[in-house]
């Protein structure tokens, strides 16, 4: 049996309702690296997996940054509001232990623009754990049109990849897992 190491959760070991302070590290407006096209990254505030080599070591803790405002939401909707925009980021820290944030500005984004802005999330979890877990992780998977899953493994760290920092993690088409029951990878994966 392998030993459960401490950033391995069991099923809805970590709740958002437990963790989140609802802070946001960093709001990054018309980015071009957080996924494909211009995009507009929220980074939640707190992570639990505390991998070695993490890219956004301070954003583990979840009072860093600010509190995530009515006033830096509407902001944002106007800023996805711009034709070369494609879509909303959600990044951190880890926006599946700060779903009540995610949540509102997920259910926001499609209620104002529907699926002409497409939604991308990067999470610690990997895809098997999340559907294994509490009932606002799943509601948030499904809000997704891509999701990059897993820890940063160091061991396999590979800057050449694409939106990715290890080869362990995967682009995944949300939708089209869901509707398979298995894992779909991206198909403009590139490498
Ligand atoms: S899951 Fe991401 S944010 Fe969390 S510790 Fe690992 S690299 Fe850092």
């Amino acid at each position: 049996m392998p030993k459960t190491l401490p950033n391995d959760p069991k099923p809805m070991e970590w709740l958002a309702s437990d963790w989140s302070q609802g802070y946001v590290a960093s709001y990054k407006p018309f980015t071009f690296v957080d996924g494909e096209g211009v995009r507009c990254s929220i980074y939640v505030s707190g992570c639990k997996f505390a991998c070695p080599g993490c890219y956004n070591k301070v954003a583990q803790n979840f009072h860093y940054g600010s509190p995530y405002t009515q006033e830096l939401e509407d902001r944002i909707i106007s800023d996805l509001g711009q034709s070369y925009v494609q879509g909303l980021t959600l990044l951190g820290g880890e926006p599946f232990l700060n779903t009540a944030v995610c949540l509102q500005l997920c259910r926001r984004v499609r209620a104002e623009f529907g699926h002409t802005k497409d939604i991308w999330s990067w999470t610690g979890y990997k895809w098997d754990e999340l559907l294994q877990d509490s009932p606002d992780k799943l509601a948030l998977l499904g809000l997704l049109d891509i999701l990059v899953d897993g820890r940063f493994l160091e061991a396999q760290k590979d800057l050449t990849l694409q939106f990715r920092g290890s080869s362990n993690q995967r682009i995944i088409d949300v939708p089209a897992s869901l509707a398979a029951g298995t894992v779909k990878i991206w198909p403009r994966l590139v490498r």
